[in-house]
């Protein structure tokens, strides 16, 4: 639920989309992070925009699932186009699309990791890494191989 301190944001926020007639796609128009992800500023912090649409137009996220782009579009903010899912939806996703299958932990993990859509401890249970490393890794310091 929108709090009425929150519509600054929003309304911020919905200044930087464009609407894409040809996909529906509602895409940001600004520069994005280096996980491909938008970030933008919301309820005090920093979040990656579909995060941020699907808590305003959806509700809260449960615990342990992540917000996934139906529509495959990093950019995309259109809360229609967005769902819940776990983190081991999008691995099955990259694997069906035939990418990433060489990567231990997947990319989208790590971009997962680095958006805090994850948390490292959630990463090493699944993937028996080490969560020392993985911190780094979420912080930037460490780049994954
Ligand atoms: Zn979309």
């Amino acid at each position: 639920m929108l709090l009425e301190s929150e519509l600054p944001d929003l309304q911020a926020i919905l200044k930087k989309i464009k609407k894409n007639t040809n996909n529906g796609c509602w895409e940001w128009t600004y520069g994005v992070h280096s996980s491909g992800y938008p970030l933008v500023h919301f309820r005090g912090r920093q979040m990656a925009l579909h995060r941020a649409m699907f808590f305003v137009f959806k509700g809260a996220i449960p615990f342990g699932q992540i917000v996934r782009h139906a529509c495959d579009n990093k950019i995309c903010g259109n809360p229609h186009h967005l769902e819940l899912g776990t983190p081991g939806d999008n691995i099955n996703d990259s694997c069906l699309r035939g990418d990433r299958k060489h990567f231990k932990i997947p990319r989208d993990i790590v971009e997962q990791l680095q958006n805090d859509e994850i948390t490292p401890e959630e990463v090493a249970f699944k993937y028996g890494a080490n969560l020392k490393y993985l911190k780094l890794v979420r912080r930037g310091v460490k780049r994954w191989k």
